[in-house]
C-alpha cells in the first residue's frame, strides 16, 4: 500500500464491538481489569489508551518506526528523550535548534541536572567528530535547522554516533515524516512536534518520538510513563483526524511555498532567502538526497529591521504567530518570537529575519498580500 492510502486505510478500532468508521475517543482514566490479578490490554490511560495507540501507530508507520509514543507536546517527548542522559553525561546539539529546546538543555539539563552540552554547526563534519568526548551519550540535530535551514548529513551523523556508541536524535518536525525519514538514514529516535504538521490545524499540542530498538523504546516509554506526559484521549484523536490529509497539505503546502521562493527570489527588497531546495542554498544537493520536497517555511532577510517589522505587520493574510505547519499561513520575526528564549548573543539569527510558515491557500492571494505589505511610500 502507498503512503496516501495508509493514511487513510487502517483499522480505526481493533476489538471494538460496533465497528466505528472513525476512532472512537476512549475518554477514560481507567479500564476494569479481568481480576484481582490483573489482565486486559489496559489499565490506566497515563500508560496506555487505545486512541493514543492508534494515532501513534499511523505516525510511526509514516516514519517507519517499528514504536511510536505520544506525549502532551513536542517539548515533552524531547524531555523523555533527554530523560535518558544521566547527570556527568554530555550532549551534543546543533547551534542552531528550536528556541524552546536549547532553554531546556541550558535551563534545566545543565543547571539542574548536571548535564553538559556542546552545540556545534551541524553542517561541518569535523567539527561534529571532534565534539565527541567520552561521556558524550546523546546528539541532537534538526535538519533543516530552525530558522536557518542548516542541511545535517544524516547518515555520515549516524555513522559517527554508532562509532562513539551515542544516541543519534533527529528533530523531524519542520519536514514531517512526509518529507523525510531520518530513521532510515540510520537516526536511532525521532521526535516529531505534531503541534505542526501532523495535527496541521494549529487547534491541539502533542509530540511523537518514533525508535526501531526494543530496547530504547522500552526506556523511553518507561520515563514517559514514570514522568506523566501522555498524550490526551481528545488529542489524540485530533491528531489521527488531522493526519490523514497529511499528504494532501503539504504537497499544496510546498507548491504554494514554491511559487512564492519564486517571487521572493526576484524581490529587489529581499537580501537573503533562505528554503532548503534553492540552488544558491549550499545544502541543497544533500537536502534533496534526504527529503522529497522543501517543506513550507521561508526565511527572509531584508537588511532592515525597519521594513522586516512592516511586512509582518501588515500582511493581512498571514496570522502574526509563531508555530508552523498549519493550513493557515502565519508570519513571524523569530528573534522576538519563536526564538526569544535564545540570548542574542548566542544565535546568529538576524533581527530583520522573516520567517513564514505557508499554507493552503491560493498563493496568488498570498503573493499579492505579501506585496501590499512590502510597499509603502518608504520602500518601492
Ligand atoms: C515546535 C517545535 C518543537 C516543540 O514542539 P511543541 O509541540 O511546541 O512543544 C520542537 N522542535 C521543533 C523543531 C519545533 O519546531
Amino acid at each position: 500500500m502507498k503512503r496516501e492510502t495508509e493514511l487513510i486505510s487502517f483499522n480505526p478500532c481493533p476489538d471494538d464491538p460496533f465497528h466505528a468508521n472513525s476512532t472512537p475517543i476512549y475518554q477514560t482514566a481507567t479500564f476494569a481489569l479481568e481480576s484481582a490479578l490483573g489482565g486486559g490490554k489496559y489499565d490506566y490511560s497515563r500508560s496506555g489508551n487505545p486512541t493514543r495507540d492508534i494515532v501513534s501507530e499511523q505516525i510511526a508507520k509514516l516514519e517507519g518506526a517499528k514504536y511510536g509514543l505520544g506525549s502532551t507536546s513536542g517539548m515533552a517527548s524531547l524531555n523523555v528523550l533527554l530523560g535518558l542522559v544521566k547527570s556527568g553525561e554530555h550532549i551534543i546539539a546543533g547551534d542552531d535548534i528550536y528556541g524552546g529546546t536549547f532553554r531546556l538543555i541550558t535551563k534545566r539539563l545543565l543547571t539542574h541536572k548536571g548535564i553538559t552540552v556542546t552545540f556545534i554547526d551541524i553542517t561541518d563534519l569535523e567539527k561534529v567528530k571532534q565534539a565527541f568526548k567520552p561521556n558524550t551519550r546523546l546528539i541532537l540535530v534538526e535538519t533543516p535547522s530552525n530558522p536557518l535551514q542548516k542541511i545535517a548529513n544524516l547518515a555520515q551523523i549516524a555513522e559517527l554516533s554508532k562509532k562513539h556508541q551515542t544516541i543519534f536524535a533527529v528533530d523531524n518536525s519542520f519536514m514531517s515524516p512526509w518529507l523525510q525519514q531520518p530513521l532510515n538514514f540510520g537516526a536511532d529516535v525521532v521526535i516529531n512536534s505534531a503541534t505542526k504538521h501532523l495535527s496541521g490545524h494549529s487547534d491541539v499540542s502533542g509530540g511523537f518520538l518514533l525508535v526501531n530498538n526494543d530496547e530504547l523504546a522500552k526506556e523511553l516509554s518507561f520515563i514517559q510513563n514514570a514522568e506523566g506526559c501522555a498524550l490526551a484521549p481528545f488529542d489524540s484523536w485530533l491528531i489521527l483526524r488531522g493526519l490523514k490529509t497529511l499528504g494532501l497539505r503539504i504537497e499544496r503546502q510546498t507548491q504554494n511555498s514554491e511559487i512564492i521562493v519564486d517571487y521572493l527570489q526576484k524581490h529587489k527588497l529581499v537580501t537573503k532567502l533562505y528554503y532548503p531546495t534553492l540552488s544558491s542554498h549550499p545544502g541543497s544537493n544533500l537536502h534533496k538526497q534526504q527529503a522529497s520536497g522543501g517543506g513550507n517555511i521561508i526565511c527572509f532577510e531584508t537588511n532592515n529591521i525597519d521594513l522586516s517589522t512592516q511586512i509582518v505587520n501588515k500582511t493581512e493574510l498571514f496570522n502574526i504567530s509563531v508555530s508552523f505547519g498549519g493550513v493557515h499561513s502565519s508570519i513571524s520575526l523569530p528573534v522576538n518570537m519563536s526564538h526569544a528564549a535564545i540570548l542574542k548573543t548566542e544565535h546568529q539569527i538576524a533581527s530583520d529575519l522573516v520567517r513564514i510558515s505557508v499554507g493552503i491557500e491560493d498563493s496568488g492571494d498570498l503573493i499579492a498580500d505579501l506585496e501590499q505589505a512590502f510597499n509603502t511610500k518608504y520602500y518601492t
